[in-house]
């Protein structure tokens, strides 16, 4: 039996998104930028899947196709800060963010920005109240996620925007994780910036997207050409962009029926390893569904994920773009998981195909490999 149980890593690619993208990598292989109508008709396929990712965002901004989430966060970030005057030297992020939001920070830190964390519940929440703390005339942007993608822990995006806007900062939310289990509602939520990206959902690897909200500004980072309005240089990934495109459409249709099928699924699996002696489950009650991260006492994660993947379980330690590193992830360290714990700290994420028979044998699995690991 094989379960892939690493869906916040990656999804498989739908099908019927494949399905979708391959006349792009075909006989459709024309630049949308070209004038003759074969070229002309690619274009308008561009234009509609860049429809369909805003409807399923739900706000009446605008989409810019970029390469991945990663570009997405530093195209917002940098957008939200290109305009600021002198005096907004600030700049909010959650302490649990993706490396893609703290690697930016980082650099406008060396760039004359003052970047402060924002500390973060035993499940990587953010609370309203200390942001309002923390605001001040100073600020320039607030960037707190949707989901963590360690945890799945949720925040109140729409709270936590207001109290940005108070105090006239922008305040972006990457929705990377969030967007396959959460209705976003761009309009509600009201964040000048949200940053997604295909492959979470089911789409291809290498497209993403960034949301700007009607009166934002948007900071090119890559230059040269006019590619996306001028907010993003490149001869488009027509292939990648047409199957974020279907993907968003797909997913537009059964985000619901998803949702619920993976909060079932979640039920299981905790269900499932409850009796295993001495873990803790790191994923808050009303989280992401898809999420569940546990740290088993006296265990190194490394070698219990490589007994899982001999058992037919893929899982990982956090963040795929970490896994090269065996030490407690920042998001480990930030939710203060105790330290007789942090070293067993696994990520287990289910995905639409996922059946109720593949948790239960993940949960006993991970028994198994707990056991024998300590
Ligand atoms: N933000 C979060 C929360 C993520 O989980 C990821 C990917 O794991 C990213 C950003 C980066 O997205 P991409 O892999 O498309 O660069």
């Amino acid at each position: 039996m094989k379960v892939y149980a690493d869906h916040a890593a990656t999804t498989p690619l739908d099908p019927r998104v494949l399905e979708a993208m391959l006349p792009f990598l075909g006989q459709r292989y024309y630049n949308p930028s070209s004038l003759y109508p074969e070229a002309k008709a690619v274009r308008a396929e561009v234009e509609a899947a860049r429809r369909t990712v805003l409807e399923l965002i739900g706000g009446p901004g605008r989409i810019v196709f970029t390469g991945s989430g990663t570009e997405s966060v530093n195209l917002a970030l940098r957008s939200a800060v290109s305009e600021c005057d002198g005096d907004r030297k600030r700049i909010l992020v959650s302490a649990v963010e993706h490396h893609a939001v703290l690697g930016c920070a980082d650099s406008l830190a060396r760039e004359g920005f003052a970047v402060e964390c924002l500390p973060v519940d035993r499940y990587g929440v953010v609370s309203p109240d200390e942001l309002k703390v923390r605001m001040g005339p100073d600020v320039s942007l607030v960037s707190v996620m949707s989901a963590n993608n360690e945890t799945g822990a949720v925040n109140d995006s729409a709270a936590l925007c207001k109290i940005a806007h108070n105090g006239g900062a922008f305040f972006h939310t990457d929705a990377v994780q969030a967007l396959g289990v959460f209705r976003i509602r761009a309009e509600e939520a009201g964040a000048d910036f949200i940053s997604v990206s295909a492959h979470k959902i089911y789409g291809p690897k290498g497209v993403g997207a960034m949301y700007a909200a009607e009166n934002a500004p948007v900071f090119p980072v890559i230059r040269g050409g006019e590619q996306e309005g001028g907010a993003r240089a490149g001869t488009e990934n027509v292939a990648g962009i047409i199957g974020f495109g279907r993907a968003a459409g797909i997913l537009n249709e059964c985000l619901e029926e998803d949702a619920l099928h993976l909060g079932k699924l979640k039920r299981i699996f905790l269900d499932g390893i409850e009796s295993i002696p001495d873990v803790i489950v790191n994923s808050p009650p009303g989280g992401a569904p898809h999420i569940v991260s546990v740290s088993a006492a006296g265990v190194e994660a490394e070698l219990c994920l490589l007994r899982l993947s001999m058992a037919g379980v893929f899982a990982s330690m956090g963040a795929a773009c970490n896994s090269s590193s065996v030490e407690p992830s920042h998001v480990v360290e930030a939710v203060g998981v105790p330290a007789e714990y942090k070293r067993g700290t696994m990520r287990f994420s289910f995905g639409r195909d996922n059946t109720a028979e593949d948790v239960s044998f993940a949960a006993r699995e991970l028994a198994l490999a707990v056991a024998k690991s300590r």
